[in-house]
């Protein structure tokens, strides 16, 4: 290495406008799909991209491109996403957006026309607060999502994909236009994210590479019973379907707990019908949601599942439904591209932690087009996804510092791990 990249010069400009987006929004960061807050947020970046030398576009769905043109046709992206969760923090997605707009910028003044192209990409739906369809926008770029898909989708207020656009002063989406949102130009991809947990925060180690991103079950059970009076019928005549469900949120935990391997189960949504203290519930629907970054355990959480829910309505005298609405196996990251981070790391004394990820992130999306690296730097306390969440200004600068060489390695040289990835 002759010259590192660093991030001093830029970090300025990184807290400026992360404070800049925090007080735009009245600190709500209430970004979702479509809103007046994400239509505002996207202009505001596009016009901090503009004045830092790129070229910008935004595809059909909304996602967001500042682009340096180099001299090859592949592309080296820089991504993380725009929208926030209902109420969320100023740091998820947004850092790694805007410290990738300040990576761009200063490589761009310091070294000219890149090998490859560079493109900074903001997703413009990876939490998916609005339509409850996650990663929207990076699955339209890989060409994983549908025009039935988004036709079925609403948001809570019933308004339709669609109505929501025609609001926001977007044309229709159809099929042609969704797949004009597809990329295979990508050489390689990284995204920078603060760790949503308290990993590095606990082990008081700055920056982390992530091996791999977990896998993910969203298993949707609904029993059914029979309703009846609660005074009246006997205990041995009952089909009370929130007693299943309630015995099934007890076996999720036991669950996560005895399959190791960092295995989570959380039931996040019960919902009881018809909900009165004096009927017994004929209706009761949970929504497991299990992640291991483990394949084959992960597969046996999700049969284990099935079984106890199977054993639960049996014993119960219910009938029970089982859907998956996600079904998602873990995705490792590109090994040549964490070897170039953790070489970069290493080289600019850096400590690092390998790690797995626990949240989804739109690069295990990309990863299926290209190859796809992720870097972590510590969330204060691991909070994330509230207006608590906080990364200070050295954690920021250590993670802008590993990302700057590890696009500059890839898209200024021909760096080894990059050729050899493809
Ligand atoms: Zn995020």
């Amino acid at each position: 290495m002759t010259e590192s990249f660093n991030s001093t010069e830029c970090l300025g400009s990184v807290l400026r406008h992360l404070e800049f987006l925090k007080n735009m929004d009245n600190g709500w960061n209430h970004r979702l799909l479509y809103t007046d807050a994400w239509n505002m947020a996207m202009d505001e970046l596009e016009s901090w991209m503009l004045s830092g030398n790129m070229k910008t576009r935004r595809d059909a769905l909304g996602n967001l491109y500042g682009r340096i043109e180099g001299r090859s046709d592949k592309t080296v992206l820089l991504l993380s996403h725009y929208d926030s969760v209902e109420s969320g923090g100023s740091y998820d997605g947004a850092l790694g957006v805007i410290a990738g707009l300040a990576v761009l910028d200063t490589l761009f003044l310091k070294y000219g026309t890149p090998e490859h192209n560079i493109e900074l990409l903001a997703v413009c739906d990876e939490d998916g607060g609005r339509f409850k369809s996650s990663f929207l926008g990076s699955r339209a770029i890989t060409g994983e999502i549908s025009y039935e898909e988004i036709e079925g989708l609403t948001d809570a207020a019933g308004l339709s994909f669609n109505a929501a656009r025609e609001r926001a002063g977007l044309a229709p989406i159809d099929e042609e236009i969704l797949k004009s949102c597809k990329r295979s130009d990508i050489l390689c991809a990284f995204e920078l994210h603060a760790e949503q947990g308290r990993k590095l925060y606990d082990s008081g180690i700055p920056a982390g590479i992530v091996k791999t991103i977990t896998g993910q079950y969203k298993i949707k059970a609904e029993f059914t019973g029979e309703a009846n009076h609660a005074g009246t019928t006997t205990m041995q005549d009952r089909q009370d379907a929130l007693v299943a469900a309630a015995e099934l949120v007890g076996f999720v935990q036991q669950l996560a707990r005895q399959s190791g391997c960092d295995s989570v189960g959380t039931v996040g949504v019960l919902e009881v019908r018809p909900g009165a203290t004096n009927i017994i519930p004929d209706k009761a629907m949970l929504i497991a949601d299990l992640r291991c970054p483990q394949s084959e355990v992960l597969l046996n959480m999700g049969c284990s599942f099935e079984k106890k829910c199977n054993e639960l309505a049996l014993k119960n005298g219910l009938r029970m439904h089982i859907e998956y609405l996600c079904r998602q196996m873990p995705v490792p990251m590109d090994e040549c591209l964490t070897g170039l981070s953790r070489e970069i790391a290493e080289e600019l004394n850096i400590p690092y932690l390998d790690m797995f990820s626990g949240a989804g992130h739109d690069i295990q999306i990309i990863s299926s087009i290209a190859p796809g690296a992720m870097i972590f730097v510590q969330s204060e306390r691991g909070i994330s996804h509230s207006p608590e969440e906080y990364t200070d200004a050295a954690s920021i600068k250590i993670g802008m510092d590993i990302l700057g060489e590890a696009v500059y390695r890839t898209a200024y040289k021909t760096c080894s791990q990059v050729s050899h990835s493809i």
